[in-house]
């Protein structure tokens, strides 16, 4: 593959699905944007699973709330510091650091929107668990890992595009429009 020095940065489960919360991923999700990278000759920096470092394969699905408290964003800071810093040494020597693609809905990757609700606590119904289900609601923002990453590439001098992808869609024609578009422009 020819050098192309131009670098997309992706969440975790877009190139593994095994990541994701169960049952999640039933689908094919991003291949159709990996490909797509591969086919426009991205070099992709996959970003780690945030959720699986501190929660791992067996744990439920968490909303925003759950994830945004110091020791998280902590260790998002360490998990992110040397891909931020491999970033800052391409930009540094002419790499095109073009895209960072999240995925929506995540309360760790998202980038649009998140997941959001009042829960904690027991399963039971002592605790009243059926009320704090239905408080799930999406709102707009990133997620908490997205804001870490944001405000570290930031603090090192790298601008680039967020893009949240929508895993309900397959085709995901606006990225890949945006992508045929930086590859004329280019
Ligand atoms: S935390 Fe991010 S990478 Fe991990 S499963 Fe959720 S969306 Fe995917």
């Amino acid at each position: 593959m020819k050098r192309t020095r131009r670098i997309v940065i992706i969440s975790h489960c877009l190139l593994n699905v095994n990541a994701k919360v169960e049952p999640l991923a039933k689908e094919m999700g991003g291949a159709s944007i990996i490909c797509k990278l591969i086919e426009l000759g991205y070099g992709i920096i996959q970003l780690p699973c945030i959720e699986m470092a501190m929660l791992g394969s067996k744990r439920w699905g968490v909303v925003y709330e759950q994830c945004n408290f110091p020791a998280f964003r902590e260790q998002c800071q360490k998990l992110l510091h040397p891909i931020v810093l491999q970033l800052k040494d391409y930009k540094e020597h002419g790499y095109s650091i073009e895209m960072v693609i999240g995925v929506d809905g995540s309360p760790t990757c998202g980038i649009n929107f998140v997941s959001k609700g009042n829960w904690f606590g027991e399963f039971n119904s002592e605790n009243n668990y059926k009320a704090k289900i239905n408080t799930l609601h999406t709102a707009k923002g990133k997620g908490v890992m997205m804001e870490m990453l944001e405000n570290m590439l930031k603090e090192n001098g790298i601008s680039t595009l967020f893009y949240g992808i929508d895993e309900r869609e397959t085709m995901h024609e606006e990225l890949i429009q945006i992508l045929n578009q930086k590859q004329e422009n280019n």
